[in-house]
């Protein structure tokens, strides 16, 4: 069976049977579509108490930026867990001597 090229038309329709994308980007160019895109790829997943999905929990990650700090104020929908992730690019810790 050849894959056969959608017209403009059908391809619309398609599209306008679909929900609408919770994680919609801003146009490309835009000045925060960078940010955008970071955030929905670095943003916690897993809910560091109880590891429950937070999206399907009904939780919720926002970010905001202290500094060049990328922190994630995060709630979980399941165990109600509410707090702050950081992510580090890099950390430079001293250890002791073994
Ligand atoms: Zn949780």
């Amino acid at each position: 069976m050849a894959d056969t090229p959608m017209s403009p038309g059908d391809r619309k329709a398609d599209l306008a049977a679909l929900p609408p994308d919770p994680h919609r980007l801003p146009p490309k160019g835009s000045w925060f579509g960078p940010d955008a895109e970071r955030h929905l790829l670095d943003r916690p997943k897993f809910c560091p108490m109880c590891a429950a999905d937070v999206e399907l929990g009904g939780g919720i990650s926002t970010e905001y930026w202290a500094a060049d700090l990328r922190v994630f104020m995060t709630w979980c929908g399941d165990c109600g867990w509410f707090g702050e992730i950081t992510r580090f690019d890099i950390v430079t810790i001293t250890e002791e001597e073994h």
